[in-house]
Formats: C-alpha cells, sequence, structure tokens
C-alpha cells in the first residue's frame, strides 16, 4: 500500500466519531443490526448493505493489499461509522469490514442515506466528506480495487487505467515483467502472457483485456438498465452540462438517469487546471471538479450509467407521443419523459492516413498524469491552438523535455486566452511553430518514433517525436441523433430556441421535451460555467415540459417557469 497523505492530514475528518446526540437523530435512518466476533460484515468485491453505524463494540476496515496481503486501514469503535462512497449508490465495496468483537449497530441503506444527507443537512455534510476522504484515501494508498497486469506503455493498459483513474476508481497496475506479484498471478491463473493485460476484480474474477463496459459491469461500476421504469428525464452525457442538469433536476424532486459513453467530465475531466470557474481563484483540475459533481449528483439519487452509449433516440410506441425510448450501446431501453442532450463535443482526428496505428499509446487525446507520466524527459508535440491546447502544453512542460506546440495558423491571439498564451511565452520549454501542419507519421508496431511536418513556406522536416498530442477543434456529438427528427446546423451542432422551430423554449430542440445544452447546441459559448449555467436553466423549462405531459410538479411554484 502507497502512503496516503490524506490519512495523515485529515484522518479526524476521515474517521468523525458521532455524538450520542448525533447517533441519536440519524437512528430513524437506519436498522438494527448486530454481529458476532469475528463475523465478516462486508467483504471487498460484494454490495455492502449501507453505512454501519457503530453503537458498541469493534469494525476492523481492511484492504487486500494484492496477493495476500491483509492491510488493516482502520478499525471503528463506538460512534464511527463504516462505508465509503460507494455506498451511496449500492455499489461494491472496496474494502472488508469485520466485526473484531461483538457489534451492535445500525445500518442506513443507501437510499436512505441519500435522505440523511438532505434531512440532516449539518451531520450529512460530516458524514458526505468523510465519505469523500475515504475515497480519497484509497485512491492514494492504491491498495484495493481492481488490479490491472500487463506490460509497461502497452496500449490497452493505458486505456484500462485511464478508464478507472477518470472514473474516480481505486485501482493498482502491476507491470508483469518487474513485478513479482504480477508474475505471481500471472502463473497462478496461467495466462499466456500474449494475453495480457489481465484485470483482477475485487470479486475474483479475472478478465482477460476487457472492454471498459465489461470492466464497470465487473466491478458494479454500472448496473443493468430497468427498461420497465419511467424516468422523468434521461439525460446524455455527464460533462458539466449534463451533470449541472441532473443535479439541479434531482434536487428539485424529478426521477433522473445519466448516461455516458465514457467516464464522467467530459472534456473539463480533461482539464488540467481550469483556472476561469467562478470560485477557484487559485484554479481546480477539472477531474476533481467534475468528481465533485459526480459526487453530488449521486446524494441526490441520480442513476449514472457510465459507460454505455445512447444509439437512438425514438418515441416509446403507443405512448401518444408523451414517452421517448433511447437504446444504449447495450441493447438496453430507457423510457423518459422527456430527454437532455448534453453529449459535447470531441476532438477532431487528424487527417493522417496511419493515425489509427498510434492511437493505442503514442497519439493521446488527453494529457493527464497518465499521459505525462508516460513522456517524462521526452520531446512531445502537441498540435492545437485553443484554450485546451494551451492548457495542455503548460501542464506537459513540466514534465517532459520539450513541447513542440504546431499551430495552423500565424499565432496564438486568436483563439487562445491571453493567460495562457503569456503563461506560454514564459515557459522556456514550449517552443511554438505556426503555420505548420502535421503530414505524417512514422514507427514500428504502435510506437510512433517520428512525424514529418511542413509550414507555410514549404518547407518539410522530419522530427523524433514519440508522444503526439491532438487538440484540434471539437466535433459535436451529434452522429447518435441521425434518425432522431432533431434539427442540426450545417456544422451538426443541435439547434435549440427560435431557430429550431416556432414557440420553442431556447433550450428546446426541434423536437418538444427534447433538450440541449452545452457544447453540443448551435451557438453555446465553450466554456465549463456556461454549460453548466444552460444545465441549470434547462431544469426550469423541463419542469413546464413535464407539468404539459402529466407529471405532477414536486417543487414550488416560484422555482418553475410557466
Ligand atoms: C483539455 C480541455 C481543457 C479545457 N479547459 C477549459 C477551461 O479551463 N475553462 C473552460 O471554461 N472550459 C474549458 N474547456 C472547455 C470545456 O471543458 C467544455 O466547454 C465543456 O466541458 C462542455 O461541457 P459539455 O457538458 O457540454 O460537454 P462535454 O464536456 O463534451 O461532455 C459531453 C459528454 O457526453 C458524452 N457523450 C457523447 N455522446 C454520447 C452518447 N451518444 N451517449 C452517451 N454519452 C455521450 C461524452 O462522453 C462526454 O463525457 C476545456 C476543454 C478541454 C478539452
Amino acid at each position: 500500500m502507497s502512503p496516503s497523505a490524506t490519512y495523515d492530514t485529515r484522518r479526524d475528518q476521515m474517521f468523525p466519531t458521532l455524538s450520542p446526540d448525533d447517533i441519536a437523530r440519524i437512528r430513524r435512518f437506519g436498522e438494527a443490526a448486530a454481529f458476532e466476533a469475528g463475523a465478516r460484515i462486508v467483504r471487498a468485491g460484494d454490495i455492502a448493505p449501507g453505512l454501519i453505524v457503530i453503537v458498541s463494540g469493534k469494525v476492523e476496515i481492511s484492504q487486500d493489499g494484492g496477493g495476500d496481503r491483509h492491510e488493516t486501514i482502520v478499525v471503528h469503535g463506538p460512534g464511527s461509522f463504516a462505508g465509503e462512497l460507494a455506498q451511496l449508490s449500492e455499489r461494491p465495496s472496496l474494502v472488508t469490514a469485520a466485526a473484531i468483537e461483538p457489534v451492535d449497530a445500525f445500518i442506513i441503506p443507501s437510499r436512505r442515506l441519500r435522505d440523511l444527507m438532505v434531512q440532516e443537512a449539518t451531520l450529512g455534510e460530516r458524514v458526505m466528506r468523510a465519505l469523500i476522504l475515504r475515497r480519497v484515501g484509497l485512491l492514494e494508498s492504491a491498495g484495493s480495487g481492481p488490479i490491472i497486469i500487463g506490460h509497461q506503455n502497452d496500449g490497452d493498459v493505458l486505456r484500462l487505467q485511464g478508464f478507472l483513474t477518470r472514473s474516480g476508481h481505486p485501482h493498482r497496475v502491476l507491470d508483469a515483467e518487474t513485478d513479482s506479484c504480477a508474475r505471481c498471478l500471472v502463473e497462478r491463473f496461467h495466462v499466456d502472457p500474449h494475453h495480457l493485460p489481465i484485470v483482477l476484480c475485487p470479486n475474483g474474477k479475472l478478465l482477460l483485456n476487457p472492454g471498459e463496459r465489461e470492466l464497470a459491469r465487473c466491478i458494479g461500476l454500472v448496473k443493468p438498465i430497468d427498461g420497465s421504469k419511467l424516468y422523468d428525464v434521461a439525460i446524455i452525457g455527464a460533462g458539466p452540462a449534463g451533470l449541472a442538469a441532473a443535479v439541479y433536476a434531482a434536487s428539485e424532486g424529478l426521477s433522473v438517469i445519466v448516461l455516458d459513453c465514457r467516464a464522467f467530465g467530459g472534456q473539463a475531466g480533461a482539464s488540467a487546471r481550469i483556472e476561469n470557474y467562478l470560485g477557484f481563484p487559485t484554479g481546480i483540475s477539472g477531474l476533481a471538479l467534475m468528481a465533485r459533481a459526480y459526487t453530488q449528483a449521486q446524494k441526490f439519487g441520480v442513476e449514472m450509467v457510465i459507460p454505455n452509449e445512447a444509439e437512438h433516440l425514438g418515441l416509446a410506441a403507443g405512448d401518444g407521443g408523451q414517452q421517448f425510448r433511447l437504446r444504449t450501446g447495450t441493447d438496453e431501453t430507457v423510457h423518459a419523459r422527456a430527454v437532455i442532450v448534453a453529449s459535447g463535443a470531441r476532438y477532431r482526428r487528424l487527417d493522417v492516413a496511419n493515425l489509427a496505428q498510434f492511437e493505442g499509446s503514442s497519439v493521446h487525446y488527453w494529457a493527464s498524469p497518465i499521459e505525462a507520466k508516460l513522456c517524462t524527459g521526452q520531446e512531445v508535440a502537441l498540435v492545437g491552438a485553443g484554450n485546451s491546447a494551451g492548457q495542455a502544453a503548460v501542464y506537459l512542460a513540466s514534465q517532459v523535455k520539450t513541447v513542440w506546440l504546431l499551430v495552423r495558423g500565424v499565432d496564438l491571439e486568436a483563439s487562445m486566452s491571453r493567460y495562457l498564451i503569456e503563461r506560454i511565452e514564459a515557459q522556456r520549454n514550449i517552443k511554438v511553430l505556426p503555420e505548420t501542419t502535421v503530414t505524417g507519421l512514422d514507427g514500428q508496431g504502435e510506437s510512433l518514433e517520428s512525424i514529418r511536418w511542413r509550414n507555410r513556406q514549404g518547407e518539410e522536416g522530419t522530427c523524433p517525436i514519440r508522444h503526439l498530442f491532438l487538440f484540434i477543434r471539437a466535433d459535436p456529438y451529434t452522429d447518435w441523433l441521425t434518425g432522431s427528427d432533431i434539427a442540426l446546423d450545417g456544422k451538426g451542432f443541435i439547434r435549440t430556441g427560435a431557430t429550431a422551430g416556432q414557440e420553442r423554449h431556447p433550450l428546446e430542440t426541434s423536437r418538444s421535451g427534447v433538450f440541449a445544452i452545452g457544447d453540443v447546441r448551435s451557438g453555446s459559448v465553450k466554456r465549463v460555467s456556461a454549460a453548466v449555467g444552460e444545465g441549470a436553466q434547462v431544469v426550469a423549462a423541463l419542469h413546464a415540459c413535464l407539468a404539459g405531459r402529466g407529471r405532477q410538479p414536486s417543487v414550488p411554484q416560484s422555482m418553475r417557469m410557466t
């Protein structure tokens, strides 16, 4: 287990002791339970019954540090509670809890835990802070969750590691060549080294180079969709726009389901540091900001289906046009009274014939610590001239030898914020190459060895580069709406308001009951704050729409739009 700074510095907040008064107040949310000494209350990989509040006795919380190791994280005594963020949404436990003395307790199941957070705000805040910090501790100590075993820098290892990191899920990566524990596991499970990477899940299942969906299902991140349930609203996309809409809608009593085909956070989750979001004077990493929003949405009972893709939007048969039917990538169905499309945008791929060959391990659309570690001390090339490219260049410059920033235009002025341009100018190891485009990529297998480029004078050159980052203008994620009768503009963004039809709400599409917010919307401002603002704004329109579809309003009139 790696050391966790949070365990050392914030132990009191992580493991608070509730007073007898506090316990009396929250008792109504739980059911009494008793465990004999030695009883295993929950095992890592199993769904925990809920938050376990200990009235008397002691409960040991431990994680399996890989192999046969057993590491005690904490021993809870009377007034303490066992639980972690997973308990907020009935996900499998990341740790094992066992009674080491006879225990009297009460158990607050997930649904009631969410009620506690809302009805007992001050106590709820203490509990929530503890759950979040415990997750941070598990992430830092890297001693729980699935174990990825593979070869260092392998494209599939990076893909799986990237997915779990973006999902805020603790995990470990063991190098099959250098780590003795990894070699032991490969032998124990008789894995042919050609079949690496493998993932050993906490429930004991072994996956051979799984897709993200298969992995998510195995570790309980995603559950099957209840096709018989009618949600008030289905939100497509868990970027800032979708998460904001989810938080506002669920906090106002609507039943909400959110789908995202990758991980929560969207493009904002890729930002190394967001410095222009209101209220964060020192900036905040995009992943940290989005992880807070994701947890907040779950606190209000939002159902997350991540990763899973919306593939088609249509009307449910025989409902008089009052219900929508979404078909997902797993062939499941979501029924909802209204739909919010917040599917954002994705970076354009470079128009180079053999790009796909290097996309696994040498061409990146993300500049997180995982990619930065891969490139430490090396020269890298980055294509793009927007704020996202600027941020990535500045972040990478702190870890790599040189960042070659290839810009199609004459300079950065037209597309990048002044503060980023100044930072790039001040950074000696960022070299800006204006009016330069990549013309070819060369390498062996998945490994890039050099890039070819051309500038406006027609000069051509080759540069030994092993890692290429692409932050080129984003295209809207709207292909999946083909055949759904939603009007798009000439570039594929969704029309809303007056441009979509008569008497449309500003965020409503050409189809009544379907809204579009954030970067996917034609004419939107491509900023986190704008996406969040539209997420809040759309909920008012949603109430009016649902009232017209027979859904009883659950919020005061003052909060609704008429
Ligand atoms: C590296 C980077 C740095 C940035 N830095 C800043 C900054 O500092 N300040 C700032 O204001 N803005 C910044 N931006 C821009 C900002 O992140 C975006 O404007 C914002 O994320 C848009 O939010 P969104 O929710 O509309 O869309 P997105 O963030 O694009 O999220 C859309 C989500 O929808 C999902 N999705 C797409 N199609 C489907 C489907 N069919 N089914 C299910 N899910 C789907 C995607 O996986 C994605 O998670 C940055 C962008 C990047 C890439």
